[in-house]
């Protein structure tokens, strides 16, 4: 079976498990795979700073139960978030850093700090 350099496409000779035909395109292939993973934790912490930053304005306007569209609207994307604190009853917090939300009826929002829920831990 012919196989093909995975950064230039060069036909492979020699040993069976060869990727690359030389090391400048061994390490041209790492550095742009180094980059794309860097762009990306990039994009997911601009994110992440950006639901914080949401989460921060609304519960420092003293906020606690929020409708969920109020973070909709101001951009908050609900699938990125740092962790989750499940608690006793079962009710999931998902956190971004120390502010965290938990969505007990999927329409009104359940602000709390990751503080509070040491406190309330048994
Ligand atoms: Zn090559």
């Amino acid at each position: 079976m012919k196989r093909f350099c995975l950064e230039c496409d060069e036909r492979l000779l020699g040993r069976q498990d060869k990727k690359f035909c030389s090391d400048q395109c061994r390490s041209a292939y790492h550095n742009q795979q180094n980059r794309d993973t860097r762009q990306l934790i990039r994009k997911v912490n601009k994110v992440l700073r950006r639901n914080w930053r949401i989460l921060s304005e609304l519960y420092n306007s003293g906020h606690t139960r929020i409708h969920r569209s109020k973070l909709e609207i101001r951009g908050f994307q609900f699938q990125y978030f740092t962790h989750e604190v499940i608690l006793p009853d079962g009710l999931p917090y998902r956190f971004c850093y120390d502010l965290g939300y938990a969505l007990p009826n999927n329409t009104m929002m359940q602000l709390a700090t990751l503080e509070q829920m040491v406190l309330s831990e048994p």
